[in-house]
């Protein structure tokens, strides 16, 4: 199944079985010499079957074909290696790139340590490799043709100029389309869901790089912003305008909880903290443990814009990390 968006651009709706984003929404810019498959989902059966089929449909031959990935997830990138064929290009960042074949060449989880520390429990510690950021990841590296901010790519006559925008994952970006004022938004800016925005390894204030990363496309004329999860409700700017406010009330909440309660670990505080996942308020001790994961890694990477800037102090206590509103 495909949907026109506009003259050569379609989509193909990827369904993410058992994920709250739903489906993705992989870009297809078509072009008899050669087209361009943006975003392609999970590795698994359900996001492989949408996915050719759709291509099959619009006419796509991978043969003449290539791939830009907007970033490392692999709700993004997962089918990217066995949709590709030999001559086709795999578009990502060089820093995005890089991560993807880190995670492929070690066993272990690098954020076990990481996830220790802000609090979760041994037993759900056992269950950090069922996220399917690992299982649903592509299976062996693949050589990528690494793009940077200011590159252009050309497909189906049209110029897309790369945009870096690291805050989702350190080498997140968007393509624009100057001409006719589209932008391929991946996960930097979504309509009905906020963007998770997590800690990483190797890449310190995430939250404010991602803040710094919106201010960045919001200086570019938009008419027809295409993000990778959902549909668009109302305009970018205004779109932009509600993300930034909501960290600040979320940091504020934080702020907040804090002052009432010192030496909480980001597991303690994501447990006080108001969540949305299923569309509705959810409570903590429903929180399915997959989405767990997510939660904690936003509440760290928002105290981490807060350590960053001084108004909260952290001390490691032989186990975990506790907070202190300064
Ligand atoms: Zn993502």
């Amino acid at each position: 199944m495909y949907k026109q968006i506009e003259g050569n651009i379609y989509t193909i709706p990827v369904p993410l079985p058992g994920n709250p984003l739903k489906c993705l929404n992989s870009y297809v810019i078509l072009d008899e010499r050669r087209s361009l498959v943006i975003d392609t989902g999970f590795r698994m059966p359900e996001c492989r079957e949408a996915l050719t089929a759709g291509l099959a449909e619009l006419g796509v031959d991978m043969r003449r074909a290539d791939i830009f990935l907007t970033h490392l997830h692999s709700d993004h990138s997962g089918l990217a290696s066995e949709l590709a064929s030999p001559g086709s290009k795999i578009y990502i960042t060089r820093e995005d790139g890089r991560r993807i074949d880190e995670i492929l060449a070690s066993a272990d989880n690098p954020r076990v340590d990481e996830y220790r520390s802000f609090g979760f429990s041994e037993e759900e510690m056992a269950h950090i490799d069922d996220a399917p950021s690992l299982k649903y990841q592509q299976k062996e590296p693949v050589p990528f043709t690494y793009v940077a901010g200011g590159d252009a790519l050309c497909y189906g006559g049209r110029r897309l100029l790369v945009i870096e925008t690291p805050g989702h994952t350190p080498g997140h970006a968007c393509l624009y389309d100057k001409a006719n004022q589209i932008m391929f938004l991946g996960d930097h800016v979504l309509f009905n869901i906020t963007p998770n925005i997590t800690t990483w390894p190797g890449f310190s204030d995430p939250l404010g790089h991602y803040v710094h990363s919106l201010m960045d496309i919001s200086i570019f004329a938009v008419r027809l912003p295409l993000p990778a999860h959902r549909e668009v409700t109302g305009t970018m700017a205004e779109r932009i305008g509600t993300i930034i406010e909501h960290h600040g009330t979320r940091i504020r909440e934080m702020l907040d909880i804090l002052d009432a309660n010192p030496g909480m670990t980001p597991y303690d505080l994501s447990g006080r903290m108001r969540w949305r996942v299923h569309g509705r308020s959810d409570s903590w001790a429903d929180f399915p443990l997959t989405q767990k994961w997510f939660a904690v890694g936003e509440t760290a990477a928002h105290l981490e814009y807060l350590l960053c800037r001084g108004r909260v102090r952290r001390e490691f206590d032989g186990a975990v990390w506790r907070y202190f509103a300064d």
